[in-house]
């Protein structure tokens, strides 16, 4: 039996493995990332390269919250639990590689003011330019992740940049807890943190600096006009 089918045997003791089970390692992810692709044949487990050198038990846990993804089920295990502890602070040990100017200075505002200068810098990096995606922070990699429409020098842009730079910074400092087998990311502890950010009208400030933007857009690149409603 190899991983994959002992994670698959322990998870769902009931259940007969009618696929083939593969792990594979990939360099293409992020650290730490990974997904589940499956055929009516086989299911594939891709991994970062950075699971190579993790130990199997929390390696299993991984595996069985893909199990539970494909499956659409909830369950708790050991080995999740482990997982858990794991990529809640794996990050925090992570090499710092990436950065940027902008970011980075938005980063050194957001921690002064409300982190007393006590974060540590994460890999910044810039997202694509998307409207519905606009900031995302990786606890595996450390990593925060901006929408490029952020990118201006005007001051509300900045200030609106600094709200999302908050935001993730919120995740990078609270993780996320678990319970039923569910993770809660956004729970009201972190909905009142984020309403600590100084400026009280950022949310609907936010909305309009989007629809101005999606606009703008729409005028500018008329091709892609459905692309871009939604
Ligand atoms: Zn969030």
């Amino acid at each position: 039996m190899n991983l994959a089918e002992r994670a698959f045997s322990e998870l769902f003791p009931d259940k007969q493995m009618t696929r083939e089970l593969k792990i594979k390692y990939s360099r293409a992810f992020n650290a730490y990332n990974a997904n589940a692709k499956y055929t009516p044949y086989s299911m594939t487990f891709k991994l970062s390269y950075e699971w190579k050198k993790v130990s199997d038990e929390i390696k299993t846990g991984l595996i069985q919250l893909l199990l539970l993804k494909v499956y659409h089920e909830k369950k708790r295990t050991l080995n999740i639990d482990l997982y858990e502890k794991f990529i809640k602070s794996v990050g925090d040990y992570t090499h710092v590689t990436e950065t940027d100017i902008i970011l980075e200075q938005s980063f050194k505002r957001v921690n002064e003011k409300y982190f007393y200068g006590m974060m540590d810098q994460p890999n910044l990096r810039w997202g694509s330019n998307s409207f519905s995606k606009l900031g995302c922070y990786e606890y595996g990699s450390n990593k925060v992740t901006i929408s490029n429409i952020f990118k201006g020098e005007e001051k509300q842009t900045r200030e609106l940049l600094d709200y999302i730079m908050y935001h993730e910074l919120l995740h990078k400092k609270h993780k996320f807890h678990t319970k039923n087998g569910r993770s809660y990311h956004h729970t009201k502890h972190f909905r009142d943190k984020e309403k600590e950010f100084d400026n009280p009208h950022i949310e609907e400030e936010l909305k309009r600096f989007l629809a101005k933007k999606r606009i703008k857009n729409v005028f500018g690149q008329k091709r892609k006009r459905k692309f871009l409603w939604f």
